[in-house]
C-alpha cells in the first residue's frame, strides 16, 4: 500500500499487473496522466501524456499488465497501488468468449450470451464494461444489456436498455450510447413489479434475437447482460427468468460462492457457469450513496457527464398529452373479471389524471402512438421531468432533452423522482 494522500503532482510507478485504485474528493477533480509505459481504466487504453480528468466522487482503478508511471493531480479521498487484483482472470475469461466468437464465425452461428451475476457492490458493471471493451478492441461490436434497474449503465434509473458497442468507452465519460432499445420499468428495484420485469426481459431477448439475425457481425460478438444485486428470493428467480429468456451460454458469478451452486444446481449443463473474484477496489456503497449515483444518472441524461448538454424547460397543456402508468395493484382473484389472472393487472395500462403528485416525477416519452396494451412493450424514445404543475392552467412545465413539442404524446409515469437543484 503506498501513500494514502497524494499531494499535487505525484508520480506513481506500478509493476506489471498492478493496479492504481483512487478516489476523487467530493468537492474536486482529479487529473491523471500516464507518463510512462502502457496502462488501461476498466478496459479502455490510456494515451500516452494525454491527461483524463475525473469528477468529484470519482472510484477509478488504472490497471497495467507491463508496468507503467502514472501522474495523479489534484486532492483525493485515498489513492494506493494493489498487486493483489483479478485482472488476469478477467482477461480469461474474455479469451475464452473470443474463442466462443470465433468458432460462432465459422459455424455462423451465436456468439457468447453472457450473463453477470452477483450481490450489490460486487463490480458486475465494472466487468461489464471490461468485457464489452475488450470485445470491441479485438474488433467485435457485442450488444450490452442493462437489467439493473436501481442504476442504469446504459439509459436512467428506471429501464431496461441496450445497446450495441462499436467503440471502447471514454475513460472520463463511460460508454457513447448510440441508439439504444430502452424499455420503461418505472421502479428502482424488479420486486415492485415482478411481472412486468419478467415481461419486458422476455421481450427485449425477443428484439435482441432480431437484431442479432440481422447481422453476422452483431450476432457472433455476443451479448454481455447485467443485472442487479438482489439475488436472494425472488430475486434469484428474476436471475433465473433472465438466463432463459435470453437463452445465455454463459454465467459469470461474481464473489458469490452460495449463489454459483444454487445455479450449478438449478439450470441446464449447457449453461456454464463460472465463479469470479471481485476485486478488493470495489468500493461499497451506503443506501444514501446508491440513490445519489441514480440522481447523478438522471443528471447526466439532461445535463450530460461534464455539464456540455443544455435541456429546455418549457410548458405542456394536460390537453396535449396522454399519461399513463403500468401496473394496478393487484386485486384477489374473486374480484376479477372472469378469465383475467391476478398477475395481468401488472401489466396494465392506467391512465392517470395530471394532479400536483406528478411534481419531479420522470416520465418517459413512449414510441407508441396510441393509448393501448401495445405501449407496455413499446421502447421508449426518451424522458422528461415534471419541473411545475399548474392546476388552475391545466399546465404542466418539465425539462426535456430537446426543444418543444415534445416527439410523442404518450407519457408514461415513473415512481422515481428527481429534484432539478445543481
Ligand atoms: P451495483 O450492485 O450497484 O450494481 P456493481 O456490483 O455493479 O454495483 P460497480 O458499479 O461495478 O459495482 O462498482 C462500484 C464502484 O466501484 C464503481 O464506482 C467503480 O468505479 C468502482 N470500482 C470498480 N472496480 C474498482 C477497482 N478495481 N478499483 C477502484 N474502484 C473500482
Amino acid at each position: 500500500m503506498a501513500d494514502e494522500n497524494v499531494k499535487d503532482g505525484e508520480d506513481y510507478r506500478l509493476d506489471r499487473n498492478a493496479e492504481l485504485r483512487f478516489e476523487v474528493d467530493s468537492r474536486n477533480e482529479v487529473q491523471m496522466e500516464l507518463v510512462e509505459g502502457m496502462a488501461e481504466v476498466f478496459g479502455t487504453e490510456l494515451a500516452k501524456k494525454q491527461i483524463c480528468a475525473f469528477l468529484p466522487g470519482s472510484k477509478v482503478a488504472v490497471y497495467t499488465y507491463h508496468g507503467c508511471v502514472v501522474k495523479l493531480r489534484g486532492k483525493t479521498e485515498v489513492a494506493y497501488i494493489s498487486k493483489e487484483t483479478p485482472m488476469t482472470m478477467y482477461l480469461n475469461t474474455h479469451a475464452a468468449m473470443e474463442q466462443m466468437r470465433q468458432k460462432a464465425d465459422i459455424e455462423e452461428t451465436r456468439g457468447p450470451r453472457v450473463l453477470v451475476v452477483g450481490p450489490t457492490d460486487v463490480g458486475k458493471s465494472t466487468l461489464c464494461r471490461l468485457l464489452v471493451n475488450y470485445a470491441v478492441r479485438s474488433g467485435r461490436s457485442p450488444m450490452l444489456v442493462d437489467l439493473d434497474v436501481g442504476q442504469g449503465q446504459i439509459s436512467v434509473p428506471g429501464t431496461l436498455a441496450a445497446v450495441v458497442m462499436e467503440r471502447v468507452a471514454d475513460v472520463e465519460e463511460g460508454f457513447v450510447k448510440t441508439a439504444p432499445l430502452v424499455f420503461h420499468f418505472g421502479h428502482k428495484s424488479p420486486a415492485d413489479n415482478m411481472t412486468l420485469f419478467n415481461t419486458l426481459m422476455s421481450r427485449m431477448a425477443e428484439v435482441i434475437n432480431i437484431r442479432s439475425e440481422q447481422s453476422q457481425r452483431v450476432n457472433s460478438s455476443g451479448v454481455v447482460i447485467n443485472t442487479g444485486g438482489w439475488v436472494r428470493g425472488s430475486g434469484y428467480d428474476v436471475l433465473k427468468h433472465a438466463a432463459g429468456s435470453f437463452e445465455v451460454d454463459v454465467i459469470l458469478v461474481l464473489d458469490q460462492e452460495r449463489l454459483y451452486n444454487q445455479l450449478k444446481g438449478d439450470l441446464p449443463e449447457f449453461v456454464k457457469i463460472v465463479l469470479l473474484p471481485k476485486s478488493g477496489g470495489v468500493v461499497e456503497r451506503s443506501q444514501h450513496a446508491r440513490a445519489e449515483a441514480r440522481d447523478m444518472k438522471i443528471r447526466e441524461y439532461f445535463y450530460g457527464v461534464k455539464g456540455n448538454f443544455f435541456p429546455h424547460t418549457f410548458e405542456v397543456k394536460f390537453s396535449e398529452v396522454k399519461l399513463y402508468k403500468i401496473g394496478a395493484p393487484s386485486l384477489p382473484e374473486s374480484c376479477l373479471p372472469l378469465g383475467m389472472k391476478a398477475s395481468d393487472s401488472k401489466t396494465k395500462v392506467i391512465p392517470v389524471l395530471p394532479t400536483m403528485t406528478l411534481l419531479h416525477h420522470v416520465l418517459s416519452v413512449s414510441a407508441s402512438d396510441s393509448g393501448d396494451q401495445n405501449i407496455v412493450e413499446t421502447n421508449v424514445l426518451g424522458f422528461i421531468i415534471v419541473t411545475g404543475i399548474d392546476m388552475d392552467k391545466a399546465v404542466m412545465t418539465v425539462l426535456s432533452p430537446s426543444p418543444r413539442p415534445l416527439p410523442k404524446s404518450i407519457l408514461l409515469v415513473m415512481d422515481i423522482q428527481f429534484m432539478d437543484i445543481k
